[in-house]
């Protein structure tokens, strides 16, 4: 193979590899963080996918009424890297009714993170008249709106991750409208 077609089969690897791998790939020139994992971006990158409390739910403020809220996360970095997150994109489904909500973006990226710290993740979410339909019938005037995050593809540190299931943020609290 050239080299070119090396890289590219590599980043396919690292594309549908498992958390494991993915580390393995990162430390491929560093194996002792491997036998320490906790230590590294692999390790960030593995709390992200156990949606653990990686995420955690701050508010929204409306950018457009009807079309456009701006969600407002915290994100930490477990480990003792920093690590930088180049960009962030998703669909938003109700966890209740399975509504296809819309679309994230990350607003505020790249952010870098320090180690053991967290930084605001902010994403702006443009509704489907679906998902404007689900949120107005069932959810204005409730805290009950769970969002699960979907066809993630998140970028750090200068490579892309896709993730079909990418976990859940809520309870979402929807003003009476
Ligand atoms: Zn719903």
């Amino acid at each position: 193979m050239t080299r070119i077609g090396i890289a590219l089969y590599l980043i396919t690897i690292v594309i549908i590899a498992s958390p494991l791998l993915v580390a393995l790939y990162l430390y491929r020139n560093d194996l002792t963080s491997l036998v320490v994992p906790q230590f590294g971006t692999g390790y960030f990158l593995t709390s992200i996918t156990q949606g653990s409390d990686t995420f955690g739910y701050k508010g929204y403020e409306v950018i457009n009424p009807g079309q456009s809220v701006r969600l407002i996360l915290s994100i930490s970095n477990p480990s003792s890297v920093k690590v930088t997150i180049d960009s962030i994109s998703a669909t938003l489904y109700c966890h209740e009714h399975g509504t296809f909500i819309g679309l994230v973006q990350g607003e505020n990226t790249p952010i870098e993170i320090p180690p053991s710290a967290s930084a605001v993740l902010k994403l702006r979410l443009l509704f489907t008249q679906e998902g404007k339909t689900d949120i107005d019938t069932y959810h204005a005037g409730h805290n009950n709106l769970y969002l699960d995050l979907r066809n993630a593809e998140i970028g750090v540190q200068g490579m892309k991750f896709n993730y079909q299931e990418f976990g859940e943020v809520g309870p979402v609290e929807i003003p009476t409208s």
